[in-house]
């Protein structure tokens, strides 16, 4: 969620800030900004809306703002103050000496703008952030060292935040903290790169270090200072990152979303790879340290997640229950995190999360560490504040996904999942042998049904052009495909805005088929197995009621021809592994209502990527 750049060398600031920020773009983009020093003065350029609007300013101004060597940038997803230039970061102080770019809330602003006001500082925006920039000023008119400031002001705030402050009485610094929001150092010849994120700066250096909490670092040109949050000195632990420079392309797709979609046949034998390598052979999870005795001991799991994360862990736990045979518990973090939580060392707790970033998780994957659980993070990004606490770690392996809607990220944790099923159940050696190979079978061809689905998609076109005029959308289905129900509905609104609900299909006579009549598509998820004649009467009432029946299936049922105004097909598969397959014309119908009503497909309306503030 939101993003954050800085720069300081020899090389001209404010390109690597706007290349930075590009590559953060799919985090936020309500709107964003940049601060620079010339000629001794602090400069602030913002623009409302997409990154393109502050480039153009950028640009006109060009030949001046790129004499700047030291910069900082910043790209917002809005938490307080709507998303305008003047709420856009940078933000300064009553003489404009600082500027101060903020990821997160300051939880206690109303407070300390008050305060603030009453010593006269002059409030231009309806920020948190703002109270920073005066805080720091004030700190500095004091102590007339940056670092001082920085350290004071935020021993004063509540909150999470990644910061970063320039002042204009110190040209050649920048000083960055953090607490509950990554941040990180990249580290050149004579110059230091800051981001909330690896994207934004891998395209100049690959050594880097990351803070962690309340730590504090000052650059200049040629030194980085590192303390604790007492002013204790700190050693920087320098890594190298292991990313590849990417090119953020859309490789001749429309859309990222498009695009990341095609890729998940890939993703599946990517997540697969050295983990899965035949099927009389165990599962390989390096980094999961549970073994039998932990694994004997476990009486629960509990699993954290948000949004489309939370769907992967609702597949998850059927797949844990069915073969391991304990019970699994899925719960939003948000939720989670708010109440007293019965965890202990016999829980395992599994945190999922495509950025590992995710703050609520974060905060309910430590509540759970302190009560003594196992933690383990299914994750994105192995180099997350989530993996690096963790005591086991499945990394998904999905590679970037920039579209904010996910797609390969849920396909790659669905695997991950049914991976970590397997492990566990080997070690336990709680399912049968065939059962095992025979999931095993279907995991290393579902890339190539996949494909199938992928290259067939006229069905799923005819339908989405259909339906795309619908205002509301339910989405039926039992069993493992439940969540494959939400997740279909989750896509849709978030980049159609048509109101979409996915529900258990046994519930829909308990109340949802009261809002049934001639205009509200219901979609079955019909896949062969245990369920699917239930799902059937089930869409049989829903049609006696006028609804307009769409079936997702894999059935060649001459029954479904009457039942169902449009058919989307599917190939055979078992009915345990039929979530990573359907949930992929799902994705695709999302997408083309989506681009039929000319939405911002890749960053859709009041999204960001990362949700990394509760
Ligand atoms: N809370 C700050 C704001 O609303 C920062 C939001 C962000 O992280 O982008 O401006």
């Amino acid at each position: 969620m939101c993003g954050i750049v800085g720069y300081i060398g020899s090389k001209s600031a404010v390109d690597i800030l706007l290349d930075g920020l590009t590559n953060l773009e799919y985090r936020g983009y309500d709107s964003a900004g940049v601060a620079v020093n010339i000629d001794g003065q602090v400069e602030l350029y913002k623009a409302e809306g997409k990154l393109q609007n502050l480039k153009d300013i950028v640009e006109a101004k060009k030949a001046h703002i790129e004499k700047s060597t030291i910069g900082i940038g910043h790209i917002r997803w809005a938490t307080h103050g709507a998303p305008t230039t003047v709420n856009a970061h940078p933000h300064s102080c009553n003489c404009g000496k600082v500027a101060v770019v903020h990821n997160g809330i300051i939880e206690n602003y109303k407070e300390l703008r008050e305060r603030l006001e009453k010593q006269g500082c002059v409030f231009r925006s309806q920020t948190d952030t703002e109270t920073v920039a005066h805080l720091v000023a004030s700190k500095y008119a004091q102590t007339k060292d940056l670092t001082e400031a920085v350290r004071l002001a935020t021993q004063e705030i509540e909150g999470a935040y990644a910061l970063c402050v320039i002042h204009q009485d110190v040209k050649d610094t920048i000083v960055a903290t953090r607490r509950n929001a990554p941040l990180l150092v990249g580290i050149g010849e004579n110059e230091y790169y800051i981001a909330s994120d690896v994207p934004a700066i891998i395209q100049y250096t690959k050594k880097a270090m990351y803070l962690d909490d309340n730590q504090i670092v000052t650059l200049t040109p040629t030194s980085m200072k590192y303390i604790d949050e007492n002013k204790n000195p700190l050693e920087p632990k320098v890594e190298i990152l292991p990313w590849e420079p990417v090119a953020l392309s859309k490789m001749g797709y429309k859309h990222f979303m498009l695009k990341e979609i095609h890729e998940q046949p890939d993703v599946v034998r990517n997540v697969l790879s050295g983990k899965l390598r035949a099927i009389d052979e165990a599962i390989t999870l390096n980094e999961v340290t549970l073994d039998k005795d932990n694994l004997k001991n476990l009486n629960r799991i509990q699993v954290v997640a948000c949004g489309t994360s939370l769907h992967a862990a609702m597949v998850g736990k059927y797949i844990i229950e069915q073969l391991c045979g304990i019970a699994v518990d899925v719960e939003p973090a948000s939720e989670f995190i708010y109440r007293r939580t019965i965890t202990d060392k016999n829980t395992l707790v599994i945190g999922v999360s495509q950025s590992g970033e995710t703050a609520d998780t974060i905060t309910a994957v430590r509540q759970a560490k302190a009560l003594g659980s196992h933690i383990l993070i299914v994750t994105n990004r192995p180099d997350s504040t989530m993996a690096r606490e963790a005591d086991s770690l499945v990394p998904v392996n999905a590679g970037i996904e920039v579209s904010v809607a996910a797609t390969k990220s849920y396909m790659a944790q669905v695997i991950s999942f049914y991976l970590l099923a397997l492990y566990m159940a080997e070690v336990k050696e709680s399912a049968a042998k065939e059962d095992i190979q025979k999931l095993k079978h279907e995991l290393i061809i579902l890339p190539q049904k996949i494909e199938k689905v992928l290259s067939h998609k006229e069905d799923i076109q005819i339908c989405a052009r259909k339906f795309s005029g619908a205002k509301d959308f339910i989405f039926i289905a039992r069993g493992i495909n439940f969540p494959t129900a939400l997740e279909g509905a989750l896509k849709l609104k978030e980049i159609s805005y048509i109101n979409a609900t996915g529900y258990t299909a046994g519930e829909l006579k308990h109340g949802p088929i009261a809002m049934l009549d001639e205009s509200m598509p219901v979609l079955s998820i019909l896949m062969k197995g245990g369920v699917y004649e239930k799902i059937l009467s089930n869409s049989e009432e829903a049609k006696a009621r006028n609804a307009r029946m769409i079936a997702l299936t894999n059935s060649e049922d001459q029954k479904l021809k009457d039942l169902f105004e449009n058919i989307m097909y599917v190939p055979e598969i078992d009915e345990m592994l039929s979530p990573a397959l359907a949930i992929v014309p799902l994705q695709l119908l999302a997408y083309y209502i989506a681009e039929f009503l000319g939405k911002d497909v890749d960053q859709p309306r009041n999204l960001a990527k990362s949700v990394t503030v509760e």
